[in-house]
Protein backbone atom coordinates (compact mmCIF):
# COMPACT_ATOMS: atom_id res chain seq x y z
CA UNK A 1 0.00 0.00 0.00
CA UNK A 2 1.36 3.20 -0.88
CA UNK A 3 0.79 6.47 1.54
CA UNK A 4 0.10 9.18 0.29
CA UNK A 5 1.25 11.94 2.66
CA UNK A 6 2.47 15.31 1.56
CA UNK A 7 4.40 17.90 3.40
CA UNK A 8 2.62 20.11 5.75
CA UNK A 9 3.66 22.73 3.02
CA UNK A 10 2.14 21.10 0.01
CA UNK A 11 -1.50 21.17 1.75
CA UNK A 12 -4.47 23.25 0.24
CA UNK A 13 -5.60 24.83 3.38
CA UNK A 14 -8.87 26.96 3.48
CA UNK A 15 -8.33 30.50 3.07
CA UNK A 16 -9.19 33.51 1.54
CA UNK A 17 -7.60 34.40 -1.91
CA UNK A 18 -8.15 38.31 -1.17
CA UNK A 19 -6.96 40.61 2.08
CA UNK A 20 -9.93 41.92 3.69
CA UNK A 21 -10.26 45.63 4.66
CA UNK A 22 -11.34 44.37 8.01
CA UNK A 23 -7.85 43.29 8.34
CA UNK A 24 -6.73 39.31 6.87
CA UNK A 25 -7.41 36.76 4.51
CA UNK A 26 -11.80 37.60 3.74
CA UNK A 27 -14.09 35.03 3.90
CA UNK A 28 -17.06 37.23 3.95
CA UNK A 29 -19.46 37.02 1.43
CA UNK A 30 -21.37 40.24 1.75
CA UNK A 31 -21.69 43.14 -0.55
CA UNK A 32 -18.01 43.73 -1.38
CA UNK A 33 -16.12 41.22 -0.10
CA UNK A 34 -15.58 37.74 -1.24
CA UNK A 35 -17.26 36.87 -4.65
CA UNK A 36 -19.46 33.27 -3.46
CA UNK A 37 -19.73 30.09 -6.30
CA UNK A 38 -23.43 31.07 -6.57
CA UNK A 39 -23.18 34.93 -7.15
CA UNK A 40 -20.62 33.84 -10.41
CA UNK A 41 -23.57 31.25 -11.47
CA UNK A 42 -26.45 33.44 -10.63
CA UNK A 43 -24.81 36.56 -12.09
CA UNK A 44 -23.42 34.36 -15.42
CA UNK A 45 -27.25 33.00 -16.34
CA UNK A 46 -28.55 36.62 -16.02
CA UNK A 47 -27.01 38.11 -18.72
CA UNK A 48 -29.60 40.89 -19.20
CA UNK A 49 -28.96 42.83 -16.00
CA UNK A 50 -25.04 43.54 -17.24
CA UNK A 51 -24.24 47.26 -17.85
CA UNK A 52 -21.31 48.57 -19.65
CA UNK A 53 -19.18 50.91 -18.25
CA UNK A 54 -15.86 52.96 -18.27
CA UNK A 55 -13.91 53.21 -15.12
CA UNK A 56 -13.52 56.53 -14.21
CA UNK A 57 -11.18 56.68 -10.95
CA UNK A 58 -10.15 53.82 -8.96
CA UNK A 59 -9.59 55.04 -5.15
CA UNK A 60 -7.43 53.47 -2.29
CA UNK A 61 -9.51 53.18 -0.16
CA UNK A 62 -11.56 50.46 -2.36
CA UNK A 63 -13.80 52.76 -3.91
CA UNK A 64 -14.42 52.64 -7.66
CA UNK A 65 -16.56 55.36 -10.01
CA UNK A 66 -17.86 54.97 -13.23
CA UNK A 67 -20.23 55.95 -15.93
CA UNK A 68 -22.56 53.29 -17.88
CA UNK A 69 -21.97 53.49 -21.48
CA UNK A 70 -25.91 53.05 -22.43
CA UNK A 71 -27.08 55.98 -20.24
CA UNK A 72 -23.88 57.90 -19.26
CA UNK A 73 -25.23 57.16 -15.69
CA UNK A 74 -22.50 58.05 -12.59
CA UNK A 75 -21.89 54.77 -10.47
CA UNK A 76 -20.00 54.09 -6.85
CA UNK A 77 -18.50 50.44 -5.94
CA UNK A 78 -16.67 49.40 -3.11
CA UNK A 79 -14.70 47.07 -3.15
CA UNK A 80 -12.82 45.35 0.73
CA UNK A 81 -9.15 45.73 -1.31
CA UNK A 82 -7.59 48.12 -3.58
CA UNK A 83 -8.46 46.60 -7.08
CA UNK A 84 -6.22 49.08 -8.81
CA UNK A 85 -3.94 46.90 -10.03
CA UNK A 86 -6.70 44.89 -11.99
CA UNK A 87 -8.90 48.05 -13.52
CA UNK A 88 -7.49 51.45 -14.25
CA UNK A 89 -9.47 54.79 -15.24
CA UNK A 90 -10.69 54.41 -18.83
CA UNK A 91 -10.73 50.24 -18.28
CA UNK A 92 -14.50 49.02 -20.11
CA UNK A 93 -15.85 46.94 -17.66
CA UNK A 94 -19.47 45.34 -16.55
CA UNK A 95 -21.45 45.69 -13.85
CA UNK A 96 -24.26 43.03 -12.71
CA UNK A 97 -27.20 45.20 -10.65
CA UNK A 98 -29.05 42.84 -9.29
CA UNK A 99 -25.98 40.37 -8.45
CA UNK A 100 -23.37 43.54 -7.58
CA UNK A 101 -20.91 41.93 -9.71
CA UNK A 102 -17.86 43.71 -11.48
CA UNK A 103 -16.25 42.07 -14.27
CA UNK A 104 -12.82 43.22 -15.33
CA UNK A 105 -12.31 40.89 -18.32
CA UNK A 106 -12.35 37.69 -16.92
CA UNK A 107 -11.86 38.79 -13.19
CA UNK A 108 -14.83 39.13 -11.36
CA UNK A 109 -15.15 41.29 -7.97
CA UNK A 110 -18.10 41.39 -5.41
CA UNK A 111 -18.96 44.72 -5.04
CA UNK A 112 -21.09 47.05 -2.91
CA UNK A 113 -23.17 49.37 -5.19
CA UNK A 114 -22.64 52.58 -2.93
CA UNK A 115 -24.79 54.32 -5.58
CA UNK A 116 -26.26 54.57 -8.77
ZN1 LIG B 1 -13.63 41.32 2.95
Amino acid sequence: MIEFNPPASARLTHSGSTECALGGPCDELASGHALSFMQRRLASVTSTKWHDAIVDEVSDGGQIRLTTIANNEQILLWHHSHIGHDVKAGDPVALHEIYHVLAVGSTWFNVSIEAF
